[in-house]
């Protein structure tokens, strides 16, 4: 490659549109504390996602950490290793334990018998990842909530705009929590959400997200400044206006990666879990024991050629030192996460990859 193609870039609209809002936020001098580009992404997002209630973060670590918190989770709390560390980092910082449960060989997800497994008395909740944007087995997932009273909190930062057969994947669970970091499909630079099912659950995110203030004299909880700038909700104002147009882009280099892909031996695709509006966020293929050369050989081949790949999950968070202490991090306990983590590479992927660069890698895996 001339170019180094990296996994994913960033989608970033005409740099001339997005003057007019910085103008807007100079004349108004609001920059923050639920303005009015806020106020404006919250609505947009909620009609563009299909959902009640959105509460707008700094980034969907924090975000997540509040979820958390609003739930009153405690104890210990069942989710997946085979996540980006972040998921299992909210724990930590509320002192919550960790649990981890294995995942399904085709989806990547957590597996709801594994999860119904590792309950104990302490288990408060549950917290499933839509891994690459395909949802969780959303249904078993809640049978089990609701067999043992248990919250469910989904990390859904890969999942933006997925939808199943009933509508908007992040209306399940309890709470479900997005990222809009650069990286991911839409992006307001750093950014994240709640997604609430009432107003009532929504007010008091909002307040937590805002040291717990309620009102200039009550402050209600120890609550943490993760509230979304002016800035970066204006961005996503205008990011919301190419989604669609950006999302048709990587179809089309998804496609194109299936295509020149599925005859390869010793390399698979990862199939959709079922849904009904993908969003195309990353493209992993698993490298099996009958391809020529091992996956992190193939790796570093296609490192050599200007091609960066990503290891999309390895290592497990398991395997991280704060976490493999714990009993449940154990390799024995997780067969197919720890095989997945060995075989996968998650291919570039991002609207602006040319079809032609999509092909040459994809050739170029396939000539091995
Ligand atoms: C990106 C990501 C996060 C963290 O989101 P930030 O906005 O970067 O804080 C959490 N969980 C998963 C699965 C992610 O991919």
């Amino acid at each position: 490659m001339k170019k180094p193609i990296y996994v994913t870039q960033p989608y970033l609209p005409p740099l001339e549109e997005f003057l007019p809002f910085l103008e807007k936020i100079w004349d108004n001098k609001v920059l923050t504390n639920g303005g009015p580009f806020h106020q404006q992404l919250e609505e947009a997002l909620c009609e563009y996602l299909g959902v009640e209630y959105i509460s707008l973060f700094t980034n969907g670590t924090i975000a997540l950490v509040t979820a958390l918190q609003a739930l009153r989770v405690t104890g210990e709390v069942i989710t997946t290793p085979y996540s980006f560390v972040a998921t299992s980092h909210a724990l930590l910082w509320h002192g919550i334990k960790p649990v981890f449960a294995d995942i399904d060989p085709n989806t990547l997800n957590l597996d709801p018998a594994k999860i119904e497994a590792a309950i104990t008395p302490q288990t408060t909740a549950i917290m499933p990842v839509h891994c690459y944007g395909h949802p969780c087995d959303v249904d078993a997932i809640q049978k089990i909530a609701d067999n043992y009273n248990l919250k469910v909190i989904y990390d859904a930062a890969h999942a933006f705009g997925v939808q199943d057969t009933g509508g908007s994947v992040l209306r399940h669970g309890d709470l479900s929590v997005l990222s809009f970091h650069a990286t991911k499909v839409f992006n307001t630079f750093e950014g994240g959400a709640v997604v609430c099912p009432d107003a009532k659950t929504k007010q008091r995110i909002d307040q937590l997200k805002n040291f717990g203030i309620v009102n200039e004299s009550t402050v209600v909880a120890p609550g943490i400044n993760g509230k979304m700038s002016e800035f970066n909700a204006a961005f996503g104002v205008l990011q919301l206006k190419y989604i669609d147009q950006a999302s048709l882009l990587r179809k089309h280099v998804d496609a194109a990666y299936r295509d020149l892909l599925q005859s390869v031996k010793g390399i698979r695709c990862l199939n959709d879990a079922g849904e009904k509006v993908a969003n195309y966020s990353y493209f992993p293929i698993l490298v099996d024991a009958d391809y020529p050369i091992s996956r992190d050989d193939l790796y570093q081949r296609l490192k050599d050629n200007g091609i960066y790949p990503r290891r999309y999950f390895y290592p497990l968070i398991s395997d991280f030192p704060m976490y493999r202490g714990f009993l449940s991090a154990h390799r024995e306990n997780l067969p197919v996460a720890t095989a997945a983590a060995q075989q996968v590479l998650c291919l570039p992927i991002y609207p602006d990859l040319d079809i032609s660069v999509a092909g040459e890698i994809a050739r170029f895996i396939a000539v091995q």
